[in-house]
């Protein structure tokens, strides 16, 4: 007998009818003679409708009350689904999420779970009921509600199908797996047989809603093979599992942030430790921040750019307006109205001109690139909201993600074709004991890079088409960029930072010298950086772990000129001759979460 655990999205159960339909595939699965735990969202809208009402009375409601409010939406539906599959005669019971016992931190409206008692669901469904879960809830040790973050409904299906350790994870939904990008922006997006843990997890911290990116991480961590499904269709979907669709493309798929906010705090002197003055404030209101950018502006200053999502603008500018002061920078601006676009692929690990050809697609439709991130499987460009919709088409039509693989190619790439779960339970049953949460961030590696130099522009003029141009001539020379971080800064000027391999550094020092003649910009050269590598998964969601990672080596006096920040690794440049001392305080710092 198999356990089966399926989740369905608002709009799955948006009616009674739906609730029916959904019922309906849960007694399909009971009489295979499968167990059935179903996770259910809260109906059609009425997250969306519970906000609005708060927002009528408050322009900033208390967050505990919030959490109190939201969670009334998925109390509806469980009791709603009981009585459905009671009608159709089967034994049904529902739980709320402090009824299960999801027990989470205190972090209203984006609470993280520490654990999962199993026993009554089990109880349950020994008893031959459908278990009926209310997603996206829990609560904390002082009995209070707490929600895990909208769209967190598919963190509570995979947490119980790790704390179960259930054969399969389905997750019902409006469209048919997961496409290369959103298919209601872009058309011409096709859905993918089978993505990575990696890629769905990157793709979703970056904006592809079709799975809330917490959930990714803890099907990666504990082996949990995720099927997204469609709800009014029996079409194949798409399994998220270890292996990739293709191991040769580059790109697997784009997403776009819509709401994204740029915040730069300019003139921040340049000690160790002052910017990460920043970073800790805003880690400590549980912000995320992306993209963070430093560039030195006049002798002894530095500007600091970085985005959030605009959703916690709000709290973001509180954060910094109160730290300018402190620091003694000289000023900020926010920009509320840009966008962020990023490509995401396994294959960037081993293929060049990856991020040139993005900024070509750019720049050949006339985008402007606010700012430029890249870490490892990932390239974000930040660009006006206006421009987002047309610069993530051209992404996608840049790299052929319409097209369909050969089977060939399909079977190239053929690790496991698995459809159950990757359960090796002596290791999922260790990692739940050696975590003090389940949704704890592990560490899988620290790494040290020495061969790298660094490369910096400053004062270009900001124009679209600069990356474009810059990296051609790079790649002219035959060069492979390592990281890549633009940022504007004051006076319409763009500053461009990237890293190579040391022994290409004179090749670029003559590439450079040609770009200041045309742009009359400066450069600046480092020939001793390394690069740090923390990798593992979740490491730019969990806010924390990034600034324990600049604390760390502030505290070793180790300046850090270029951060990178993805989920699967946080990435940093020092000067080498701090790289080894560097690398032995990390590993001392992240001894607890190296499993
Ligand atoms: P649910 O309520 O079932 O959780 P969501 O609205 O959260 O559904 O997620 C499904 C939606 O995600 C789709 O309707 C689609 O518009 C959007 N989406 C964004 N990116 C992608 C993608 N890469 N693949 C599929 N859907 C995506
Ligand atoms: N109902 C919650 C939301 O709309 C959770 C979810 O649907 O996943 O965000
Ligand atoms: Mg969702």
């Amino acid at each position: 007998m198999a356990l089966i655990v399926q989740k369905f999205g608002g709009t799955s159960v948006a009616d009674t009818q739906k609730i029916l339909a959904a019922a309906r595939k849960a007694i399909r699965e009971r009489r295979a003679g499968n167990q059935v735990v179903m996770v259910v969202s809260a109906m059609g809208k009425q997250t969306d409708h519970l906000i609005e009402l708060a927002h009528e009375l408050s322009e900033h409601p208390n967050t505990r009350e919030m959490d109190m409010l939201l969670s009334t939406g998925e109390q509806v539906t469980i009791a709603l689904m009981a009585i459905a599959l009671e009608s159709l005669g089967y034994k049904a019971v529902s739980f709320t999420g402090a009824q299960i016992g999801i027990r989470t931190d205190a972090t209203y409206s984006r609470a993280r779970i520490r654990s999962i008692s199993t026993d009554r669901m089990k109880r349950a469904l020994d008893e031959g009921k459908i278990v009926i879960a209310a997603g996206f809830q829990g609560i904390d040790d002082d009995f209070n509600i707490t929600t895990l973050g909208r769209g967190g409904s598919d963190t509570t299906a995979v947490a119980l199908a790790a704390a179960l350790q259930a054969d399969r994870c389905d997750i019902y939904t409006d469209v048919d797996g997961v496409y290369t990008t959103d298919p209601r922006v872009v058309p011409e997006a096709r859905r993918v047989e089978r993505i990575s843990y990696d890629e769905m997890l990157e793709l979703a911290s970056m904006g592809a809603g079709v799975m809330h990116s917490r959930s990714i991480e803890f099907a990666k961590k504990f082996g949990v093979l995720v099927h997204v499904r469609s709800s009014f269709s029996d079409n194949p979907g798409t399994v998220i599992g270890p292996n990739p669709e293709r191991a040769d493309a580059p790109v697997c798929g784009a997403a776009l942030a819509k709401d994204e906010t740029r915040v730069s705090v300019y003139g921040v002197p340049d000690k160790p430790g002052v910017a990460m003055k920043l970073f800790s404030r805003l880690a400590d209101a549980k912000i995320p921040t992306d993209m963070i950018a430093q560039s030195s502006s006049a002798a002894g200053k530095t500007d600091v750019s970085f985005t959030v999502q605009s959703d916690d603008a709000y709290k973001a500018k509180e954060v910094v307006e109160n730290i300018v002061g402190e620091i003694g920078a000289e000023s900020y601006d926010i920009d509320e109205k840009v966008a962020k676009i990023s490509i995401v692929g396994l294959g960037m690990l081993h293929q060049t001109g990856v991020a040139q050809k993005l900024f070509h697609a750019l720049s050949e439709c006339g985008v402007n690139i606010i700012m430029i991130a890249t870490s490892d499987i990932k390239i974000s460009a930040l660009v006006n909201r206006d421009d987002a919709v047309k610069a993530l088409r051209a992404a996608h039509s840049a790299f052929q993600l319409d097209v369909e693989p050969t089977k060939e190619e399909l079977e190239a790439s053929d690790g496991v074709n698995a459809t159950v779960a990757n359960f090796d339970h002596a290791v999922s049953a260790r990692l739940i004991s050696h975590l003090a949460g389940m949704e704890d961030v592990v560490v899988e590696s620290i790494d040290l890079d020495e061969g790298q130099a660094r490369v910096t522009l400053y004062s270009l003029p900001d124009v679209p088409g600069l990356a474009a141009t810059v990296f051609d001539r790079v790649a002219e020379g035959r060069v492979i960029v390592d990281m890549i971080v633009q940022s504007s800064g004051r006076d319409n000027l763009a500053n461009i930072t990237f890293t190579i391999p040391r022994d290409e550094l004179e090749a670029v020092v003559a590439v450079a010298d040609r770009l200041c003649e045309t742009y009359g910009c400066n450069s600046e050269f480092d020939a001793r950086a390394a690069k740090l590598t923390v990798r593992g998964s979740g490491l730019r969601s969990h806010t924390g772990l990034a600034f324990r990672m600049f604390r760390t080596l502030g505290e070793g006096n180790v300046n850090v000129s270029v951060i990178s920040l993805s989920e699967r690794c946080a990435a940093v440049i020092v000067d080498e001759a701090h790289g080894k001392s560097g690398r032995e305080n990390l590993i001392k710092e992240f001894s607890e979460e190296t499993f």
